[in-house]
């Protein structure tokens, strides 16, 4: 019998499942829950190819939504190989440095993090509740998006501000897509056929939410984002790094209240806000290229943020073996990668016009001239980490 994991990411009102051979990456059910707790719900399963959608009416909500992934399951005679089920966590605060088989402390401690990720931790326990009472006889593990940073040092993650902020609220810098980053590691240094322990990685995470990392010895020694996803690098929709002052000056010139400009700092901002176009980074190169000078600027933007993103976390590192660029961006668009790699001539860094534009749609790749230190490109994959790591956790493998 082959052993497949669920593994699940619950939104607020979305809720995403793949089931995956964890041995051999293999994808054989992908399903997506939307508009959860509306008279709109509904899910589609993607199986061969093939999409099928049905109506969530009787019960639109997310045990609706598991018990039709059940169904399903059954229909495909899947549910009895389904041997864990593995739960992307976005918060796991300071509790947690690694994935963990979900009991009754680890949902008070994911409670105890809502506070860090209001919008997020809350849906993850709904989820976790959920998928629980219907694949109630397997183990189910929660893997966190920011155990992965937390082998930073204090010097990375303190904030400039009055310590007893840091003692009493745990604000400090948490990091995300540690999943991915944890992968992706693996991955670049596996194809570079080299160990992880001994190799300086500077990994740039580039999708609609973009972060950059400094990892070394397969472990995080500093990262872009913050106590939230907002800080760091300029996104599709948030601004990334600015000066504080501005929600004062705003508050004062736009009379715009906290929320408001929190709202708009995240939704409004980033390569949206600056081109008026679309935070599509695809949308905005095609304007770009038809003479759209907001849509260039924004581009420049990112890839100057990047590349000088690239020299901080070099220095987090030490030193750098190799660039390694992933997410929707990093891994697709051979345009960005050349121009942020332009920049960084003074690194060592050249670019291979040939070998940037073959390494693309799902194709890992070195894409430099130079072999030390080089720029490679490595598909993310965080469902597969998941899976493997929930796998590891459920004994289902030694590795
Ligand atoms: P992600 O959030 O990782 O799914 O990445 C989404 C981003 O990747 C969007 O801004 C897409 O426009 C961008 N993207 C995907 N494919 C391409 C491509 N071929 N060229 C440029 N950007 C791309």
């Amino acid at each position: 019998m082959t052993s497949y994991v669920l593994v699940l990411n619950c939104g607020s009102s979305s809720l995403k499942g793949a089931v995956i051979n964890h041995q051999t990456g293999e994808v054989k059910l992908n399903c997506i829950a939307e508009k959860l707790n509306s008279s709109d719900a509904h899910i589609t399963f993607k199986y061969n190819e093939e999409k099928e959608t049905e109506d969530l009416q009787e019960k639109p909500n997310h045990v609706g939504a598991i018990e039709a992934m059940m169904r399903q399951l059954k229909n495909l005679h899947l549910h009895q190989d389904i041997q864990a089920v593995g739960h992307r966590v976005v918060h796991g605060g300071e509790i947690y440095r690694e994935s963990v088989i979900i009991d009754e402390d680890v949902f008070i401690n994911i409670q105890k993090c809502i506070m860090l990720a209001p919008l997020h931790n809350p849906a993850h326990l709904i989820g976790i509740s959920a998928a629980q009472s219907v694949f109630y006889d397997v183990p189910h593990v929660a893997v966190f998006d920011t155990a992965f940073h937390q082998t930073m040092p204090k010097k990375a993650y303190i904030y400039g501000l009055p310590y007893d902020l840091y003692q009493k609220h745990g604000l400090r810098r948490y990091g995300m897509h540690g999943t991915s980053y944890c992968y992706v590691a693996k991955e670049a240094a596996r194809l570079l056929n080299r160990p992880e322990k001994g190799l300086a990685l500077v990994i740039a995470h580039l999708g609609n939410g973009a972060s950059i990392s400094a990892v070394v010895d397969g472990k995080s020694r500093d990262t872009s984002m913050g106590l939230t996803p907002l800080e760091g690098l300029m996104m599709g929709t948030r601004s990334g790094d600015i000066d504080p002052s501005i929600f004062s000056f705003l508050h004062e010139q736009e009379g715009w209240s906290l929320t408001e400009i929190t709202a708009m700092l995240n939704h409004k901002s980033g390569l949206l806000g600056v081109s008026g176009v679309s935070n599509d980074c695809r949308t905005i190169e095609a304007e770009a290229l038809s003479g759209n000078e907001r849509a260039q600027l924004a581009l420049d933007i990112f890839h100057y943020r990047v590349a000088k993103y690239v020299a901080a976390m070099t220095v987090a590192a030490g030193r750098l073996d190799a660039l390694v660029f992933t997410g929707g961006i990093g891994e697709n668009s051979k345009t960005s990668r050349a121009k942020i790699v332009g920049q960084l001539g003074f690194l060592g860094l050249q670019i291979d016009d040939q070998l940037n534009a073959e390494a693309r749609f799902g194709q890992a790749g070195i894409i430099t001239k130079s072999y030390n230190p080089l720029a490679m490109v490595v598909p993310t994959n965080e469902e597969l980490m998941i899976a493997k790591d929930t796998a590891r956790l459920a004994g289902l493998t030694s590795a």
